[in-house]
């Protein structure tokens, strides 16, 4: 098949290297540049958008942000319909969309203006999480409101754009699902994955690691099929949970989903028999779902740092990425997926390795 991926970031890199190695032939557009780009090198192609879009059997995207040029353009080439993909964008269409699905999320309102939200703040009865409606990664685009806060103050400042106002959720950890569904509605998940942030960032995540609990697997399964079936999805989309309560009492919030591969996902380039960009690819190209095998992983991101330190090169147990990308404080620019023999192990290499790896704003 022949595949156009809209993004030419490291998920668009990824993909594409996998879209390859299945035997089909892709290309790239980067929505920064507005090019046509191969795989294997960084530059332009000098064939247009509707070119490209002409010579593609199907049309799939790194993010979910897709230009309107291209939804209109392109739209008998996707699998499903990408304006509702795109919706999601915005966290309010996102957070109807769960309530929607009954699947459970923090209670949320939305805001429109400073004076809409210092309503809110006003009357708030405990601390709250604000985020924009449009444009938030990494914990950008957030602000936390505790008792102590001046609304006011707060409300000029978040209230700038439309947003939601969110209970800040007291959670145990963090976790997420990567799964795929195909077109004919069957699903295949690896086990949640636990995930820790740092500074609104994901730091590290360890993938097939934890003892699963299936109480909460189930739960989070559940969610995906009602989620995915609801945008007759098909590919690998991710969501992440808050876990609230311990032991028996554990049970899922959905924090947010990605309708697409997602970086707590990477270390199934390593721990998985196939990984989660090659299980979009045979989900996207009608392949069957497989049975997964999976070996302990923990994946450190590395974020803003120059280099991938060579001990990690050149180590049998690690595998690095390094994505070619102008290191920035806060900027993903590579991943190192550690094979490990279990969770103290793999916060052994987190203790040695995080803090080199990662250089925050
Ligand atoms: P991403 O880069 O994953 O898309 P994001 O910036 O879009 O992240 P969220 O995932 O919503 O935004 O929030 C970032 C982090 O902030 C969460 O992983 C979590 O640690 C914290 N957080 C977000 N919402 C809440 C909440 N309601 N209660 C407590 N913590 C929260
Ligand atoms: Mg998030």
């Amino acid at each position: 098949m022949k595949i156009l991926f809209i993004g030419d970031g490291q998920l668009g890199q990824m993909l594409g290297a996998s879209a390859i190695s299945h035997g089909h032939e892709c290309l790239l557009f980067s929505t920064r540049t507005n090019t046509v780009k191969p795989l294997s090198a960084q530059i332009d192609l000098s064939i247009t958008l509707a070119e490209a879009i002409a010579w593609a059997d199907t049309v799939s995207w790194e993010h979910e942000d897709i230009p309107a040029d291209i939804l209109a353009a392109a739209h008998d080439k996707f699998l499903m319909d990408p304006a509702r993909i795109k919706s999601l964008t915005d966290r309010r269409a996102e957070k109807k969309l769960f309530d929607d699905c009954r699947v459970p999320t923090s209670p949320w309102q939305t805001y429109r203006t400073a004076d809409e939200l210092k309503k809110i703040l006003d009357n708030a009865e405990q601390p709250l999480v604000l985020k924009a409606a449009r444009g938030g990664y990494d914990g950008k685009g957030q602000w936390r409101f505790s008792m102590a806060d001046s609304p006011q103050e707060l409300a000029q400042q978040a209230g700038q754009a439309p947003g939601i106002a969110e209970h800040m959720i007291p959670f145990e950890r963090e976790v997420s699902l990567v799964g795929a569904r195909s077109k004919d509605g069957s699903i295949c998940c690896y086990p949640l994955i636990t995930n820790v942030h740092d500074r609104g960032i994901l730091s590290y995540s360890l993938g097939a690691i934890d003892p699963v609990d299936p109480a909460l697997q189930q739960q989070a399964e559940e969610c995906f099929r009602r989620l995915t079936d609801a945008l007759h999805y098909v590919g690998v989309l991710a969501i992440e949970f808050f876990v609230v309560g311990t032991d028996n009492e554990a049970t899922l919030l959905v924090n947010e989903i990605a309708p697409r591969v997602h970086n707590s996902g990477h270390w199934t380039m390593t721990g998985a028999n196939t990984s989660q960009f090659d299980l979009h690819i045979r989900a996207l190209t009608g392949m069957p779902l497989p049975l997964l095998r999976l070996e302990p992983t923990v994946m450190i991101n590395v974020i803003g740092a120059e280099q991938i330190p060579a001990g990690l090169w050149h180590h049998a147990d690690t595998d690095c990425h390094w994505y070619n990308k102008e290191p920035r404080p806060g900027r993903k620019v590579g991943h190192v997926n550690i094979r490990t023999a279990n969770r103290d192990t793999a916060l052994t290499w987190v203790a040695q390795w995080a803090e080199k790896l990662q250089v925050l704003a």
